[in-house]
């Protein structure tokens, strides 16, 4: 199994340690003639969007990527990943990729809450009823889904970090895409990981 991690700024070391504790081998895409030796799925770590979205352009990398996303390349999205991926932006007049059919807001949590810890349950992963930890760093959350039908809430984060209750959504799966707002790659729960690479080994062998 080969997954491209997107290298160009951000945490992508930290997913490639997991990914190869897991069995993968990890292909960086740092510009454009990356994309020639294929991969089975692709990563875009957390960091900061609008330099990814920038870098991305300039490194002759964007238009095929969305391509191949668009085409089923399963797809892995934390953070600054899940706003790259968004069709819309609430406070941001900005896309990315755009294939995503959810509206994202950045910087969800305001500024005096740039980090915190929570933990939830992950749709299709805690069944055993063991909830993942969630680091969220600066993080967005998905205020709206446009496309029930094919895009399905993950995550919900039931309790805010002030200790209110709310239902925001934190993860989302459409098809061949995944799109957390937090950073499974700051933690030693691997369940997220090892749900993308099944689903990267479901989409090699079809
Ligand atoms: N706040 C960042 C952005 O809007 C995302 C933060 C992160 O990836 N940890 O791009």
């Amino acid at each position: 199994m080969r997954v491209a991690v997107l290298a160009v700024q951000g945490a992508f070391l930290e997913h490639e340690r997991i990914l190869r504790q897991l069995g993968a081998d990890c292909v960086e895409l740092r510009k454009g003639s990356d994309l020639q030796g294929g991969f089975d799925g692709l990563i875009l770590p957390g960091g900061e969007s609008t330099v990814q979205g920038k870098l991305l352009r300039e490194l002759h990398m964007f238009g095929e990527l969305k391509e191949m996303i668009g085409a089923g390349l399963p797809v892995m999205g934390t953070c600054a990943g899940l706003i790259l991926l968004a069709g819309r932006l609430s406070n941001d007049a900005n896309t990315y990729f755009g294939t995503l059919p959810v509206t994202v807001q950045r910087n969800a949590y305001g500024r005096q809450l740039g980090s915190f810890s929570a933990s939830s349950c992950i749709l299709g992963l805690s069944e055993e009823g063991r909830e993942f930890p969630l680091e969220f760093i600066r993080a967005p959350y998905i205020s709206e889904i446009h496309d029930r039908e094919q895009a399905a809430p993950i995550a919900v984060l039931d309790r805010m970090p002030d200790g209110s209750y709310g239902e925001n959504v934190v993860g989302v799966r459409c098809q061949n895409q995944i799109g957390l707002a937090f950073h499974p790659e700051l933690t030693e729960d691997y369940r997220c990981h090892e749900m993308f690479l099944r689903m990267c080994s479901a989409k090699s062998m079809s």
